[in-house]
């Protein structure tokens, strides 16, 4: 089993934080206090694209002939413009 990390600081000592909507377990950094879901991608401040979700965006992405991050960078966009 592969160490895991925060994405966001590169802590190493993580504290379980519950389980997602998905039933994937979900950390909390002490040292930045943030929460993440490994092997997740981050999509805004607080908010995780679940790798389940995310094998669905990948598909979407092919389709529509775009990068993963150009996908995903256009779904905060569209995000920010609705709120
Ligand atoms: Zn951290």
């Amino acid at each position: 089993m592969s160490k895991i990390i925060c994405p966001h600081c590169g802590g190493d000592r993580l504290h379980k934080h519950g389980k997602s909507p998905h039933g994937e377990q979900r950390y909390r950094c002490p040292k930045c206090q943030k929460a993440f879901i490994p092997g997740a991608v981050v999509k805004g401040n607080n908010c995780w694209i679940e790798p389940g979700v995310l094998k669905q965006l990948k598909s979407l992405a092919t389709a529509k002939n775009l990068t993963l991050s150009e996908l995903i960078k256009r779904l905060i966009e569209w995000e920010k413009s609705t709120n």
